[in-house]
């Protein structure tokens, strides 16, 4: 029997809900008492989910199959009010609290044995200004969602390459997408945020309001409460921009990538580009003789002039002896779905990653020895170097809590099984391959991809200055670590 605490529920339904509960789900009945869940019940106009509920086995899935949780609830918010009273409803019961946007962490961290998540998808809406160029968002909406609204009206911010992660994680680590050159990370776009804080309080956080706090939402991912509503700045973007990927084959891998880094000196910040070392799929778009086959994709995009674009994006299709060349005008909708398919809910994954100060020719050479050494489809094992500089390093190192603005290059190495029991060989390989190249930076990881958020992990994913301050903001708004399963940010207490 399915037992929703919404408003409106009539009060003998509730109680007969209460004992249904009670008897179904003994990990519950155990703590949660009924005063309690009455409590949690009382006005809220989202809905609870428990163990034994016909919705339970979905609810509690994540986007990684590696994570196999069992929450005792999933408080699916309607509300920020609701987001306020799961909090206090947790923190009465002294269980530990899982915040779900799109519920995308590499580590598991939007699910957990035992505690109550709080399921932000149903506050998605999105509302533009046109006029202000902003857009205000739920605190669970996925880019997908965003962008559809924004492009309406031909506006956009920068958000991630896959459409179906969510804004809420994506940006409180900082959030890079095809647009990140031009317009700079998604929390550089963040101008105010709704904040559902450790003791229930309802906050705003903006340049001018709890300023420590906005700072630290920009970079410090989930540690400081739960961001119900975000304000993000749009800009000019598309309807149709030049975007797209150019294959070139695995065995000219450093060719490419040298060629690639040569011409990032020069590289206008209209122009947002990657490269990933990966094996082709068996796709249409590829042709047959090089399906599963190793391959180096240069991807790209160019928001600005069209006119201009063409001259600046032309030197990506001599790298090498292009397999396929993909890249040409396209709407900007299609383009940020464009990687979708390849990061389908399902399977098993692990990333982890390093900021690269440089990439000399020796680098190269590891990338490929590890690209060549990398395991065959069905296992997805894939190397992708992210280029930033423009926008983001534009703004001042430190003036928001993103790690690393002066380093160019972020390296993921990502390792992906249909099968959970198959992953650990390939998390090995990815580590290893991360190991190699960590040296060509200062040893600092991008937080939102990490497949593990260990201690000694998140002390190297910031220069110790921002983690000082990111403590003192934590011990000022979650001094006793409410929001700990996240890339965690203790309080010095
Ligand atoms: C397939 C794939 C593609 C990716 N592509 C990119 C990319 O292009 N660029 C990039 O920068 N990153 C990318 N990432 C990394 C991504 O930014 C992180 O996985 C991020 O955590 C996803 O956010 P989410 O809301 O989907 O995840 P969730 O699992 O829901 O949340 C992740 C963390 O953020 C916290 N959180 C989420 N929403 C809120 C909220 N509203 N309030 C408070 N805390 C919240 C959660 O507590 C949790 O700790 C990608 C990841 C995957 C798996």
């Amino acid at each position: 029997m399915a037992r929703r605490l919404c408003k409106g529920f009539a009060k003998a339904d509730f109680i007969a809900c209460l004992h249904d509960f009670k008897a179904s789900a003994d990990i519950v009945t155990g703590v949660l008492g009924e005063a309690t869940i009455r409590e949690l019940d009382i006005g809220m106009t989202g809905s609870v989910i428990g163990l034994g509920d016909p919705d339970y086995e979905t609810a509690r899935g994540v986007w990684n199959r590696a994570i196999d949780r069992r929450p005792a609830l999933i408080v699916r918010a309607g509300s920020t009010e609701d987001v306020a009273r799961a909090v206090g409803f947790a923190r009465s019961e002294g269980r530990p609290i899982a915040v779900r946007g799109g519920a995308h962490s590499l580590a598991g961290f939007s699910t957990c044995d035992d505690g109550i998540v709080i399921d932000l998808a149903r506050l998605n809406d999105v509302q533009v200004d046109v006029k202000a160029r902003r857009a205000f968002a739920g605190g669970g909406t996925r880019w997908r969602t965003f962008d559809a609204a924004t492009q309406q009206h031909g506006l956009a911010t920068t958000g991630g390459l896959v459409s179906s992660t969510g804004l809420g994680g994506l940006t409180l680590g900082g959030g890079f997408g095809h647009l990140v050159r031009q317009y700079g990370l998604a929390c550089d776009n963040l101008r105010s945020a709704e904040v559902v804080t450790a003791d229930g309080s309802i906050l705003y956080a903006s340049q001018s309001q709890h300023p420590e706090l906005f700072w630290a939402l920009r970079g410090g991912g989930g540690n400081f409460g739960v961001i119900t509503r975000f304000e993000f700045a749009l800009h000019r973007v598309g309807p149709v921009v030049l975007g797209g990927v150019i294959f070139y084959p695995g065995d000219q891998a450093e060719q490419v990538v040298i060629g690639w880094r040569d011409l990032l000196s020069d590289m206008p910040d209209e122009l947002s580009t990657f490269v990933g070392l990966a094996t082709a799929p068996a796709a249409p778009f590829i042709p047959e003789e090089w399906h599963n086959k190793k391959m180096v994709a240069v991807a790209g995009c160019w928001a600005g002039d069209p006119v201009v674009g063409d001259d600046a994006v032309r030197p990506l299709r001599s790298l090498g002896m292009p397999i396929t060349d993909l890249l040409g005008p396209m709407p900007y909708l299609d383009l940020q779905q464009l990687f979708d398919p390849a990061w389908e809910a399902g399977f098993a994954n692990y990333y982890t990653s390093a900021f690269l100060d440089r990439l000399p020719d020796e680098a190269v050479r590891s990338l490929a020895d590890y690209h060549r050494g990398s395991a065959d489809l069905p296992v997805q094992a894939e190397l992708h170097i992210h280029h930033f500089g423009g926008a983001v390093a534009r703004v001042p190192a430190g003036s928001t809590a993103f790690t690393d603005r002066g380093s160019p290059f972020l390296l993921n190495c990502a390792a992906r099984t249909p099968e959970p029991a198959d992953l650990p060989p390939h998390v090995a390989w990815a580590r290893a391959a991360r190991k190699a190249l960590a040296r060509y930076g200062k040893g600092e990881t991008y937080v939102n991809f990490t497949g593990e958020g260990v201690p000694d992990n998140v002390r190297a994913s910031y220069p110790p200055a921002i983690y000082a301050r990111l403590q003192a903001v934590k011990d000022q708004y979650d001094p006793f670590n409410v929001f700990r399963l996240n890339i965690n940010i203790p309080p010095t207490r």
